[in-house]
């Protein structure tokens, strides 16, 4: 089997009167993510880890957030047509591994409603995502609760 890895990070501002949306799912929050999309950070991270993968560059270049297109847009339907490249060039999930960081809100009680949506949209069995969450300690622009970030690394493969 050919395997290729592929990591990706992002960073969104948070900010009142938005929707908060991680990996697909509306989290409970005063504030929510800032951007052209729904400002899903964590899926945006899962894309880029993927595209990597793939040697296609990033998320910027395939959904460039000046294309009204994309305005609004679930990030759940760009990571859809980020699997469809995978697909169309023969490669599937091997697992990925997505980290958030994030001062607040806590998601624990959301982790396995997202493991789902984005399993979903992979078209690939829940255990191969694992999702951790982490603080900043109170530090930087996380610990300030100013955004939230998020890394994912993954591995995909193709048989040979
Ligand atoms: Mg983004």
């Amino acid at each position: 089997m050919a395997v290729r890895i592929g990591s990706g990070f992002d960073v969104h501002r948070l900010v009142e009167g938005r929707e908060l949306i991680l990996g697909g799912v509306k989290i409970d929050s005063p504030l929510g993510l800032l951007g052209h999309s729904d400002a899903d950070v964590l899926t945006h991270s899962l894309c880029d880890a993927i595209l990597g993968a793939l040697g296609l560059g990033d998320i910027g270049e395939h959904y460039p957030d000046s294309d009204p297109r994309f305005k609004g847009v679930s990030s759940l339907a760009l990571l859809a047509d980020v699997a469809e490249k995978m697909k169309q060039r023969h490669y599937e999930i091997i697992n990925c591994d997505l980290t958030l960081i994030a001062e607040t809100p806590k998601i624990s009680p959301y982790k396995e409603e997202i493991k789902k949506a984005l399993s979903d949209v992979l078209k690939v069995n829940i255990n191969k995502i694992n999702l951790k969450a982490t603080t900043c300690e109170g530090l930087g622009f996380v610990g300030r609760s100013e955004g939230i970030a998020a890394m994912t690394s993954v591995l995909i493969g193709r048989e040979e």
